[in-house]
């Protein structure tokens, strides 16, 4: 059994040499893309360490009968393990083979003269060095990041350390979990290990094989900057954006965007440091024509060897392109079909804002009063001027919905979602516009109402509702969903979300046709219980073992009055910072009452996963009061319950010290509120939906300040408004160490490939600094 294998001879099968990584690596390689050059230690040489060096009983036997659910004891027998590995005497011919493999790198493929030569210093190359381990196919066990990469190792030393740090990593705590928490036996994985020649790039980037902002499979993408791809992958830097079509490969489109820095590594250390550009660099554009062309050409290449889209990190160096990565893109739509549509001269009815993908056609039903819902039969269009959440059992036969007001975080426009009906919101005038019974094609993937039917626009829908398929990735930071109708529990499970951070109840009371505060007038607050413990009860069982969190009742007072008693509910100038949420519930506390009676029912018959959390507090003695009104069912906040807050009014973020002290199990943010509150600026207002975003200094200042004191103080962290679903908000959230992120249900494949990406960045980044240290 060798202990190298060069990337000529294996191929993707050789998983049982060299590991997933090393196993792909030289897949590329064999189909000619032009790869870093790299070589490999193989699992056998693993093997035969553990063997020679009679280590492996000692390993094993450590594991026997370790009980992995004892922390304390799985961190300790870890540390053993890794220590037994990390201080093992190589044995000679092992040592030997692997350093001669690192010469034969460092000389491009050449052999020294002698065996007995040395490098010379300036020959030795700088090498990324990785854990490939043999068991990669099982999803939890090839959790990235959980076995280790050394990156800048130079020199026969440093090399044999960085090697012996990937060997010993495959006994980290979590591995050892994963493994026997999978009945995948120990003795059964090995690990290889990848030395590759580290791209010291002038450039670098990523590109797609497929547009991913617009689902244009005609299109490449590419994104590239000054130096070292981190800038690009981490979002540190705005990278120029090239677009080639993929059919005449022409280049379509160059946007130069200004860049200050560029990272870069330090000729001496390795270590990655930020270099200024100077003035007349900043405005230069980063890949001339000719470079463009190439790597257009090879994601073509990629993505036809591979037979799936791709998404792929690049580097130049000198006149030599590389690519460094490529991996299928798994939130790629299928939407040629829309694409093609609405290339096709059609007549733009009206615009509006996307607020739930797909297309559809049918005739419009123009919907004014709450009375004309009833005219909405299954497949038709529902045209309105706002929706709102009690229209969802109609929206639920419409094949689209279309309003004229409206903004993306309005409750119903996150239930199209939801259920995946399309959605336009805030199109200004479509309710005038459009005429009853006329036959129209909404293509709100690209915010647009066409005359006429369109066939292709049809087919278009089901492709994309396909597209919240469950993924293999693991990240530390738990991905969840936000949930409001029980019938879609199991769908939503589907996705493999750690959990739900927000249900509404709004919808599942609206399905039920009366109003909370009637229930309580009419003395029937038991029907208002069970409609709540049985659309609760749902979701919970079909997230078991997974937290739920359930948020008490936010009514606006002008959103129900289409309910029984909804007539009943007050005037207010404006609602939207009216007698809602919990102040609404310590005025009428028997609905609050009801709502934690239904959860504690819940817990009752062992649907102990369910939690809850208090909407719009701006004053601790709500917190409190709130908690007297569980303890009167008969619950313990905290102790027998998770019990949070929501974050989402300005003041709650300034008190949050004095929310932790009057006790809490987690938080939430509800961006969609504090936005809105923190700007100024009402959420369902069209004609201001330009000024509205979760992403101001201000919003993301207050969540700084919030997520810093919880964790201070030990408290859980999540989010739950719409935000959640914004790539460029999990980013942000994940690098100040957000515990959780709910998303709706289509964007979880989307947020949870970027919070992968994210934590691996920081991981990288914090190894560097780590190796840094040592040096
Ligand atoms: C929020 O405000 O962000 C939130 C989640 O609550 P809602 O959208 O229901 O007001
Ligand atoms: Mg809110």
């Amino acid at each position: 059994m060798k202990t190298i294998a060069w990337l000529k001879d294996l191929s993707k099968d050789s998983i049982a040499v060299a590991g997933g990584k090393g196993a792909n690596l030289a897949e590329m390689y064999n189909a000619k893309l032009p790869i870093p050059p790299a070589f490999i230690i193989t699992a056998q040489a693993y093997k035969r360490l553990i063997e020679e060096t009679k280590i492996k009983d000692k390993i094993l036997g450590k594991l026997k009968d370790l009980n992995v659910d004892d922390t304390d004891l799985l961190q300790k027998t870890a540390k053993e393990i890794q220590g037994i590995i990390l201080g093992v005497k190589v044995p000679e011919q092992i040592k030997e083979d692997v350093l001669d493999a690192y010469d034969i790198l460092c000389l491009e493929g050449k052999r020294k003269a002698a065996a007995q030569e040395v490098l010379k210093p300036e020959e030795e190359i700088f090498t990324a060095v990785r854990s490939s381990a043999t068991a990669e196919d099982l999803p939890e066990a090839s959790f990235a990041g959980q076995q280790a990469t050394f990156l800048n190792i130079k020199g026969h030393d440093d090399l044999m350390n960085a090697v012996r740090g990937c060997w010993a990593s495959l006994y980290t705590a979590r591995a050892i979990y994963y493994r026997t928490k999978n009945n995948f036996p120990h003795e059964k994985v090995l690990i290889a290990v990848v030395v590759q020649k580290m791209v010291n790039s002038d450039k670098s980037g990523v590109m797609f094989s497929v547009n991913p902002a617009t689902n244009n499979p005609d299109e490449i993408v590419i994104e590239g900057a000054f130096g070292l791809g981190e800038a690009v992958v981490s979002g540190a830097i705005n990278p120029d954006l090239y677009i080639v079509d993929k059919k005449n490969k022409k280049i379509k489109k160059v946007e130069i965007k200004e860049q200050k820095i560029k990272y870069v590594k330090d000729p001496e250390t390795g270590k990655t440091i930020h270099a200024k550009l100077t003035p007349s660099e900043e405005k230069l554009q980063v890949l001339n024509d000719k470079e463009i062309l190439e790597l257009a050409r090879l994601a073509r290449n990629i993505e036809k060897h591979y037979g799936k889209p791709q998404d792929m990190e690049w580097a130049v160096e000198g006149p030599k392109v590389y690519i460094v990565q490529a991996r299928a893109v798994t939130t790629f739509k299928k939407a040629k079909k829309v694409e093609e549509a609405e290339e096709e001269k059609g007549e733009v009815l009206v615009k509006g804002e996307t607020a739930s993908p797909g297309a559809a056609s049918g005739p419009v039903k123009i919907v004014l009063k709450m009375e004309d819902l009833d005219k909405i039969k299954k497949g038709d269009v529902m045209v309105t001027t706002m929706t709102t959440p009690d229209m969802v059992p109609a929206m639920q036969r419409a094949a689209a919905i279309v309003t004229d007001e409206g903004g993306l975080t309005c409750h119903a426009a996150i239930v199209s979602r939801e259920m995946g009906i399309p959605c336009i919101v805030g199109t200004g005038n479509a309710t005038k516009i459009l005429k009853e019974g006329q036959e129209v094609t909404v293509h709100a993937t690209h915010g647009n109402v066409y005359a006429g039917k369109r066939e292709e626009a049809e087919a278009a829908a089901p492709e994309i509702k396909a597209a919240a398929a469950p993924q293999k990735i693991i990240t530390a930071t738990k991905i969840k969903v936000i949930m409001d109708l029980p019938d879609f529990a199991e769908k939503a499970a589907a996705t493999g979300a750690d959990g739900v951070g927000l249900v509404r109840l709004e919808i599942m009371i609206a399905n039920g046709g009366i109003h909370p505060a009637e229930y309580i007038r009419q003395k029937k607050t038991d029907d208002y219980i069970k409609l709540l413990e049985d659309g609760i009860g749902k979701i919970a069982a079909a997230f078991k073992g997974k937290p739920v969190w359930v948020r008490t009742s936010d009514m606006r007072t002008d959103e129900y009055r289409n309910l029984k008693g909804g007539d009943k509910e007050p005037k207010e100038t404006d609602p939207m910072i009216g007698w809602h949420a919990i102040r609404r519930q310590l005025d009428e506390p028997e609905i609050l009452k009801a709502e934690f009676q239904a959860i504690k029912n819940l817990h009752d018959k062992g649907l102990k996963n369910v939690g809850v959390m208090i909407p719009f507090l701006i004053r601790t003695r709500e917190l409190r009061k709130a908690k007297e009104i569980m303890r009167e069912v008969g619950l313990e906040p905290c102790e027998e319950i998770m019990f949070g807050a929501m974050i989402e009014t300005p003041a709650s973020c300034w008190i949050i010290n004095d929310l932790i002290k009057e006790g809490i199990s987690f938080i939430s943010f509800g961006t969609n509120d504090l936005t809105q509150l923190t700007l100024g600026i009402d959420r369902n207002n069209e004609r201001i939906a330009k000024l509205f975003d979760e992403m101001h200094h201000a919003v993301l200042g207050e969540m700084e300040m919030v997520i810093k004191a919880c964790k201070k103080a030990g408290v859980e962290t999540s989010i739950c408004g719409q935000a959640g679903s914004r790539s460029e908000m999990a980013k942000f959230l994940v690098k100040l160490g957000i515990d959780s992120i709910s998303a709706n249900p289509d964007a979880v494949p989307e947020i949870r490939e970027v919070v992968a990406r994210t934590e691996k960045a920081l991981m990288l980044e914090a190894e560097r600094e780590e190796l840094e240290e040592k040096k």
